[in-house]
């Protein structure tokens, strides 16, 4: 069981983080969870000296800390309110120099370096799917919390292929699907 979850549109941390920022207010994020894949590209392209590439953390050296490829950080620009916020909810800014950037604290290299985002699984939530798009990009809303988040691909192609969630009731709506349905993932 994954402990890895969905905060708002693209953006994903571990349940800690998660329950933190909830508790901080919701501020906005400018970056959360970074898979391995994504920032072994950002490593290579600065490694390799490519135009417009950042230095970047190698996400082979477990040496280091790679808070977002953990799944323990958040950037968040700091706003007073905010700052005051995340740091009663817990979360630490361990680099002067990066005074938007929070994480868990402790050494973060307790948590693994993330490679997929957690793979569907039915809960107990109800909502709808819905995509604009015929199908090309599939939207959830819970019901639960009121919100509404992309699907993963990995998520997206279960709702496609969906004969095999007896609770998934989908039909066609236009260029979308309207469904109502437990949560993936
Ligand atoms: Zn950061």
């Amino acid at each position: 069981m994954t402990d890895i979850v969905n905060l708002t549109g693209d953006h994903w941390a571990r349940r800690a983080v998660a329950d933190a920022w909830e508790s901080a207010g919701r501020p906005p994020i400018n970056s959360a969870g970074r898979l391995y894949a994504e920032q072994r590209e950002l490593y290579i392209g600065y490694a390799e000296r490519r135009p417009g590439f950042a230095p970047a953390d190698n996400p082979d050296d477990e040496s280091q800390q790679l808070a977002h490829c953990r799944f323990v950080a958040l950037d968040i620009d700091p706003t007073p309110a905010r700052v005051a916020a995340l740091g009663r909810a817990g979360l630490v800014r361990p680099y002067w120099y990066e005074p938007w950037h929070w994480q868990l604290p402790g050494d973060v290299r307790r948590f693994p370096i993330v490679r997929n985002l957690p793979i569907p699984t039915l809960e107990e939530e109800m909502g709808f799917y819905c995509s604009p798009d015929g199908g090309k990009t599939i939207f959830w809303w819970s019901a639960a919390n009121q919100r509404v988040r992309k699907l993963t691909d990995a998520e997206a192609a279960v709702i496609r292929g969906g004969s095999s969630i007896p609770e998934l009731k989908v039909k066609k709506v236009g260029a979308g699907w309207l469904g109502q349905a437990r949560r993936l993932g």
